[in-house]
């Protein structure tokens, strides 16, 4: 006798979509089988049954020039858990000089007892810390601690890596047996053009996206790749929505480097043409939004697999925030957290792109695996019973007033998906039931994540 069974619903595993129970004991996924007996039963007829989705990019609470991300890690915890996604992996950022496991023990006092689904940490190496010995030392030490992924830049005058210091953090990296997480823009040559745009009296928001050429994102994707080469470092590619990255990406892993790439639901939905509208302003992220065609190349290679997962980069900002007076004083990114799994299912699976066994696989399979949550985005026997009860026929129109998010705006305002949760499980207690979040901030847990 299990502690709950998942009946009847269709169980997507990653060899495909079997109609069967799902059974839970005590924090885990103890079985899928047949006619399983529980002393609780929830049926899930006419119900895709998942393992919770797995977000390894978001930006919760996020200080920026005197400003806070919109959400708190209460808020997007609770919006991420909604919208069935079970685990997020967030920042630890820490200032010149700083310690590492300062920022690390400081950003966990923020976290604990707030979040409501659980979550890691990737730990950033700044400027300072890659360029001082005593700053590349702390790497193991972070390791230890659970943060195994490490976010480097190649872009924004206060974080960004030159090719020497990206060389030195990634061989400090791979000394210590974790992956390095990167976001890759040709930063100084970016920093060049905004200026001179914007000294030709170009503040608009589309000048933007004209100011971070797709191609700089190439040749910085390309450098990454081969210093990643040398420094033997396993390599993952944020944020990627372009044509240019994809073909640097792909001609990397032909060559035999360890290099994945993600995308995010803002790639795959819109295009450079939001910017362009009268509240385009909003739309502001780096890498920014492409064109048509860079969002239909972004879709193949998800299928293809050339892109490995989905990821949100969840960093919301309040309209009033946005609002500014020329387009280099945006705080660049957008909410997604919520809609993720949804969105992927209605463009990807609805639409034909791909397979429910695909969806999952981008969503939540392949995300946990690169990411080091190890017992997390399958539904396996003796991993964590986080799991989605998914209604394909479940319809919802997004707006502000349908999401749980902070942000008084979304990008997705007015889409209608189809497909949304029903029931979310984190390791085998509900926190949504119905739509309605029924958990308890705190319920989530601090995820260590090693790879050897
Ligand atoms: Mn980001």
């Amino acid at each position: 006798m299990y502690d709950r069974v998942i009946a009847n619903g269709l169980v997507v595993t990653g060899d495909g979509v079997v109609a069967a129970d799902l059974a839970i004991h005590g924090e885990q996924i103890a079985a899928i089988g047949q006619d399983l007996n529980g002393e609780t039963v929830v049926d899930a007829s006419g119900c895709y049954v998942i393992p919770g989705g797995v977000d390894p990019h978001v930006h919760l609470q996020m200080p920026l020039a005197g400003r806070v991300s919109t959400d708190t890690f209460r808020t997007g915890t609770v919006a991420a858990a909604c919208g069935g996604t079970t685990a997020i992996v967030d920042f630890v950022e820490p200032a010149p000089e700083e310690p590492m496991m300062e920022a690390f023990r400081a950003r966990r006092a923020e976290a604990d007892g707030q979040v409501a689904v659980d979550y890691g940490l990737h730990m950033t190496i700044p400027t300072w810390h890659a360029t001082h010995d005593t700053g590349l030392y702390q790497v193991p030490e972070a390791v230890a601690a659970g943060c195994a992924t490490f976010k480097c830049y190649q872009a924004y005058p206060q974080l960004a890596l030159d090719d020497v210091a990206l060389y030195r953090a990634m061989l400090a990296v791979a000394d210590a047996g974790g992956l390095v997480v990167l976001h890759s823009e040709t930063g100084p040559l970016l920093e060049a053009l905004r200026v001179e745009a914007l000294a030709a009296g170009h503040v608009e928001p589309i000048w933007h996206e004209r100011t971070r050429p797709a191609r700089l994102e190439g040749t910085a994707v390309h450098r990454a790749i081969e210093i990643a080469h040398e420094a033997e470092c396993p390599l993952h590619i944020f944020h990627v929505g372009c044509v240019d990255s994809i073909a640097e990406i792909v001609a990397g892993r032909n060559r035999g480097v360890d290099v994945t790439g993600e995308t995010c639901p803002q790639y795959l939905v819109l295009t450079e043409e939001a910017l362009a509208r009268e509240d385009g302003h909003l739309f502001v992220c780096a890498p920014p939004l492409r064109s048509p065609e860079d969002r239909q190349a972004t879709w193949e290679a998800l299928a293809a697999g050339d892109l490995d997962f989905v990821s949100t980069d969840h960093c919301p900002w309040t309209r009033a925030e946005k609002e500014q007076p020329d387009f280099t004083q945006i705080p660049g990114g957008l909410p997604s957290i919520e809609a993720r799994l949804s969105l992927i299912h209605h463009f990807g699976v609805n639409e034909g792109r791909f397979d429910v066994t695909h969806w999952v696989k981008v969503c939540c399979t392949r995300p946990a695996q690169r990411v080091g949550l190890a017992r997390k985005g399958a539904l396996l026997p003796g991993y964590d019973a986080d799991v989605v009860i998914f209604d394909p026929q479940r319809s919802k129109t997004l707006s502000t007033e349908t999401l749980h998010e902070a942000a008084d705006w979304t990008p997705y305002e007015g889409i209608t998906v189809q497909g949304w949760p029903r029931a979310v499980y984190l390791r085998g207690q509900a926190i949504v039931q119905d739509e309605e979040y029924v958990g308890t901030p705190g319920d989530g847990r601090f995820v260590p994540r090693h790879f050897t």
